[in-house]
């Protein structure tokens, strides 16, 4: 008899596996969301495991030249305009260069950070004597504050327009570094390939993503792992599988629980790879992370409850309200709960991006469009909800009432 509560039916897949292209795989989850008009390339997505190598990874999802697309265009990345990052984020940027460090063979290496948003963590490396640190970010205004902020070189563009090899040093570069990029690729084979060229001959790769294995483990959202963004989700076996198909060595793999905000820490593994000459051999099927999935959509779908139920008390009460964060959170309420119902007179989001565009008719604001308003509004996050409540209620000046969901 089959054990249908591991062994769900296979199904077959739009996008082929990232790892092993096997067309044919498990459902693991149906996600959704609503659309930010103009701005959204989807409306959610399958999650999925691999029939082939057990690798999981978003279905349904468009192709990487409409990613690209989004990345160069409304790109949240560039932080706020004072260019102060949260305290949160320097501190994971630290932990991430102390275990960077370890690994890098000489303060003349020459380094290179794919995804390097405003180029921070670049920054920091070169405070530490590392010279030879560059940047590739899709993002123009990233681009910019980089060079302003830290003398960092950052080349604008995407890894599958071949990582800018007009910049590449003779030889390649030494080490290349990708933190929270992985997640993001629709194409990794490209991606990978363009890595690799982009290397010297036994150049080394250091590569940090979500672990799903430990997805239970983080302190945001529920379900916040299958974001809007996020459409591979790595263990650090499936991470090994891939990158040995593209030609490297596993020189480590590091468990880490990143700063993240102040609510908590966010499960991670990093990946060091040396390039090699050939590819190898690789692991057995990876059946461990897909367990681990359908334990954290449970653990998810126990800690929405209260949330989905706040939700539709608000929506029963009927009083306007103002949402505050456009984020993965309230763009899946929107989609799978009675937030849809409640009476939303308004979004508010920092990113500038979203300004005057919609979501199902109703107008994006910018923060500080709240002052002229009487409405009460709603913390719609989870992981930063005690800090925007917070800075709400001190910076608002006035006595409106400010709702967040109940503790998850
Ligand atoms: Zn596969």
């Amino acid at each position: 008899m089959s054990d249908t509560s591991n062994h769900g039916t296979q199904q077959a897949l739009e996008r082929a596996c990232p790892s092993c292209q096997v067309r044919t795989g498990q459902l693991l989850l149906q996600q959704r969301f609503a659309e930010i008009e103009g701005v959204s390339i989807h409306a959610g997505y399958d999650v999925v495991a691999c029939a082939g190598c057990g690798a999981c990874f978003a279905d349904g999802v468009p192709d990487q030249a409409a990613f690209d697309r989004y990345y160069r265009e409304a790109s949240k990345y560039e932080g706020s305009a004072s260019g102060a990052l949260p305290a949160a984020t320097l501190q994971r940027f630290r932990e991430e260069v102390a275990d960077i460090e370890r690994y890098l063979p000489a303060r003349s290496a020459r380094i290179l950070e794919v995804g390097c948003a405003t180029g921070a963590l670049l920054g920091m490396l070169k405070e530490r004597g590392y010279a030879a640190v560059c940047g590739l970010d899709p993002s123009p205004a990233c681009a910019a504050i980089a060079h302003e902020r830290y003398g960092v070189p950052v080349t604008t563009g995407e890894l599958s327009g071949g990582l800018g090899d007009a910049h590449a040093p003779a030889g390649g570069y030494d080490v290349i570094v990708m933190i929270a990029v992985m997640e993001h690729v629709r194409d990794l084979t490209a991606t990978l390939h363009s890595v690799r060229r982009a290397l010297s001959r036994s150049g080394l790769l250091y590569l940090e993503v979500p672990d799903a294995m430990r997805f239970e483990h983080g302190a945001d959202a529920p379900f916040q792992e299958f974001s809007v963004e996020h459409i591979n989700y790595f263990s650090a076996q499936s991470l090994s599988a891939l990158l040995q198909r593209h030609g490297f060595v596993t020189l480590d793999s590091l468990q880490r629980d990143r700063s993240h905000t102040d609510a908590g820490t966010a499960p991670v593994v990093a990946g060091v790879f040396r390039a090699v000459d050939a590819t190898g051999d690789f692991a057995q099927p990876d059946l461990a992370t897909a367990s681990a999935i359908r334990a954290y959509v449970s653990q998810s779908e126990r800690r929405e409850q209260p949330v989905r139920a706040f939700a539709a008390a608000l929506a029963g009460a009927r009083r306007p309200v103002l949402v505050w964060g456009c984020g993965t959170l309230t763009l899946r309420l929107l989609a799978t709960s009675a937030l849809a119902d409640a009476n939303i007179a308004g979004f508010v989001d920092a990113n500038a991006r979203y300004w005057g565009k919609t979501i199902r008719g109703i107008e994006i604001l910018a923060p500080d469009a709240v002052r002229g308003r009487s409405e009460p509004i709603l913390v719609s996050s989870v992981g930063q909800q005690a800090a925007i409540a917070r800075d709400l209620r001190a910076g608002l000046g006035d006595s409106r009432e400010v709702l967040v969901y109940p503790s998850v």
